[in-house]
């Protein structure tokens, strides 16, 4: 396994890589790895012959007063993991190495994809996103990006900046990876006490109550959500931020409920924000 923390290291490999045959997958996370993590890994590994997986917290997708600096941070124990999933490298930036002096760009994907959901409550959070895994893409140079449905907006967000600005990558979706009792896997989940951790998988259990009225025939989105909302406020310590239901690929709210519409969410739990969403 290698790891290369430098523009001009990574750049070497993705010339020498794309001399060989077979594809390059990557895979970019900000580390505190998990199951969500593994699975992505995993799926690239079954498809190309070399993965990359990057390992940076991005500055420039939180926002004041957000978790940037507790954001859990396990440089040991993710590189103990990736060795053992046998990643061919691990791409290892420092600020300078993503964010070099006289950096000035940034990558905005507007309309309804960044309309709705956690943008309004994270402003910058997207562009900080869009802009990372742009430069990420340009110095990895991969065939193949795997992306998780987790982070539902942000699949759809850099699945449309890629065709957008006409990227030579294929952008893969891979399913949500929970913990036995419901709870989506997430870095952030470390940083629940017992009795949070006990608390968190009322929201899963909420949205298949709302998915499971949608497969019953209930069409109106009020119906569906306050459904969703009664169960979420079974648990006093979640504080929902948003509830919405969403047409899967505009991200645009539907007028009624059916195929394809996502309902997802974002609550507090003890300081921590927790996301998820599941498709009807
Ligand atoms: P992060 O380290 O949180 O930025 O996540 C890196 C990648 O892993 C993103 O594409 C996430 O959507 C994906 N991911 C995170 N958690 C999960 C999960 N529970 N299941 C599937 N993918 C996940």
């Amino acid at each position: 396994m290698k790891i290369l923390r430098t523009p001009e290291e990574m750049l070497r490999f993705a010339a020498r890589s794309s001399r060989r045959r077979g594809a390059t997958g990557f895979v970019p996370t900000m580390g505190a790895l998990h199951e969500g993590h593994l699975s992505l890994i995993r799926t690239s590994r079954g498809a190309c012959a070399t993965t990359v997986v990057s390992l940076y917290v991005n500055p420039l997708q939180f926002g004041p007063g957000e978790d940037f600096d507790t954001y859990p941070r396990d440089l040991e124990g993710d590189l103990a993991l990736l060795k053992k999933e046998r990643v061919s490298v691990v791409f290892l930036p420092d600020d300078a190495a993503m964010y070099p002096p006289g950096f000035s760009t940034r990558v905005v994907v507007g309309g309804s994809l960044t309309a709705g959901l956690c943008a309004p409550h994270r402003p910058g959070h997207f562009e900080g996103v869009a802009t990372v895994v742009a430069r990420l893409l340009g110095l990895v140079r991969p065939d193949r990006l795997y992306l998780g449905l987790k982070d539902y907006q942000q699949f759809r967000v850099l699945q449309r900046m890629v065709e957008d600005l006409a990227l030579p990558v294929e952008v893969v979706g891979c399913p949500v990876v929970r913990e036995p009792d419901g709870l989506a896997f997430s870095s952030r989940n470390r940083r629940l006490s017992q009795k949070g951790r006990e608390a968190a998988p009322v929201l899963y259990r909420a949205l298949k109550v709302g998915k499971a009225l949608a497969d019953l025939g209930e069409t109106d989105p009020a119906r569906v959500l306050a459904e969703v909302r009664r169960v979420v406020t079974e648990e006093k310590a979640v504080r929902l931020q948003y509830l919405e239901a969403v047409d899967g690929e505009t991200l645009a709210p539907v007028e009624k409920v059916g195929k394809g519409t996502v309902l997802a969410l974002a609550a507090y739990l003890e300081n921590v924000r927790l996301i998820d969403n599941i498709m009807v």
